[in-house]
């Protein structure tokens, strides 16, 4: 029972920075990024049935990873080949936990990197593989990374046929183990480790695909929240996280703790698609360029702040234009339906000690801030409020054993890799260091 059977759908895209540029699915994917440095959006967002909502609570997690992407992505997959792709992405449960009556948590934490940046990188890898099927190519990705989408990506794309994976990390401003993740896959794996900030490797990434040498001699592309592929699946998770929660009249507040922002806009796009999220809270450390801009109108990207949330250092996010152009480049509009709130160092170190004492719950720096904004935006029991944990707190150990007095357990799966041997490539923040490693 497919929602649009009656006639071939093909999923188009428009170029924010250039509306009448439009590309298919397949090329958005594979290019990940427009001319001009140009983000594309769906051309069309389609609003799911309420049959489907109504069934919602019923539906396991690839069951709505399926449906979901079916009605956005069209008949460009079949459906056999779609499913596939859904069910191994989406091999690992995202449970909803309830803290207390108002209080609930989504752990996106359990896929095989421990963050959720292993549903968008893993997605993508099965729509890279299905598009690349029969062309015989090599597709060169190159990700930027503050921390957890390196390993990601890394892990989603190690071993695939026709792809190679290059990975841009900021010098020091990873943790021990984040680092151990990227540095020591090897095979199709290359990691680069720059010596300058994460927007210096972000604006580097940026620059490559614009360079016309590179550019003939490798067939560029990004896994960062930049690629449609990478971001439109982390839409599944809200709608599961609503079939958890079950049927309620109350409204719904979703706190998302975020950097890029690719997570909230996936957010946005599963309400856009009907999901009854009454309020996001984008929730960010002292890089709060987009808490301000909610606040005043006004959006000025800053210089990057260095947090014990590193995964969230960043000071011009990528996906800003896209909540923009979901809601007509309106502030009245965002404003209603996104709250902001950020987080100093000290607010972020008290938010986990307080989950660890008041639900006895250990969470990452990153999730303790999304926790923070559902109580700083002041929800009561008149409303569910969700948080999302991103990682699993073995990624911030030093940080959550100082805030908490706890030790943090870390998973078999991290365990063994403390012991492996870093491979990096080290580089100045220049690009023809960059093109000398690449060509
Ligand atoms: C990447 C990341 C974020 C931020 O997500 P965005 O989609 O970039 O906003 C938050 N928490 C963790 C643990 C991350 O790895």
């Amino acid at each position: 029972m497919y929602l649009y059977n009656f006639e071939f759908l093909q999923m188009t895209f428009y170029n924010i920075s250039n509306p009448s540029e439009t590309a298919s699915l397949k090329n958005a994917v594979l290019k990940s990024i427009s001319s001009e440095s140009g983000l594309f959006m769906p051309t069309n967002i389609p609003v799911l049935p309420k049959a489907f909502f109504d069934r919602l609570p019923s539906l396991s997690l690839p069951e709505i990873g399926f449906e979901v992407a079916k009605a956005m992505l069209g008949d460009d997959i079949s459906d056999a080949d779609l499913r596939q792709i859904v069910d191994q992405a989406l091999s690992f449960d995202i449970p909803l936990k309830k803290l207390d009556e108002q209080t609930h948590v989504l752990e996106l934490f359990h896929g095989p990197t421990l963050a959720f940046k292993d549903v968008g990188a893993r997605f993508m890898a099965g729509l890279f593989e299905y598009f690349l099927q029969n062309d015989n190519k090599e597709v060169t990705i190159l990700v930027a990374t503050s921390g957890d989408t390196g390993s990601a990506v890394a892990n989603a794309f190690y071993d695939k046929k026709g792809v190679k994976v290059v990975i841009l990390y900021p010098s020091g401003k990873v943790s021990n183990l984040q680092e151990k993740q990227l540095t020591t896959m090897g095979g199709n794996i290359t990691a680069i480790e720059l010596q300058g900030n994460f927007d210096d490797c972000q604006k580097m990434v940026k620059q490559a695909f614009g360079d016309a040498e590179l550019n003939q001699h490798l067939i560029l592309t990004s896994a960062n929240s930049i690629n449609f592929a990478r971001l439109f699946p982390q839409s599944f998770y809200y709608f599961y996280a609503l079939a958890q929660l079950g049927k309620t009249d109350k409204p719904i507040v979703v706190s998302v703790p975020s950097g890029n922002f690719g997570n909230l806009t996936a957010g946005l796009i599963a309400k856009r698609m009907g999901l009854p999220i009454h309020t996001f809270i984008a929730a960010t450390n002292s890089n709060h360029s987009v808490p301000d801009y909610l606040k005043t109108g006004t959006f000025t990207p800053a210089e990057t702040h260095y947090t014990i949330s590193n995964a969230m250092d960043v000071g011009n996010p990528n996906n800003f234009p896209r909540m923009l152009e979901l809601y007509g480049k309106s502030h009245t509009s965002i404003s209603k339906d996104i709250k902001g709130h950020w987080c100093s160092e000290a607010q972020s170190h008290e938010a986990m000690k307080e989950l660890q004492s008041q639900y006895g719950y250990q969470a990452d720096p990153h999730g303790a801030i999304a926790y923070s904004g559902l109580k700083g935006v002041g929800i009561s029991e008149a409303h569910h409020g969700i948080f999302l944990e991103t990682a699993h707190p073995a990624k911030f150990a030093d940080a959550v054993e100082a805030a908490t007095g706890k030790a943090v357990e870390i998973p078999k799966a991290l365990a063994g890799i403390l012991d492996l041997e870093k491979k990096s490539i080290r580089i100045k923040p220049e690009f023809e260091q960059l093109k000398e490693v690449l060509i």
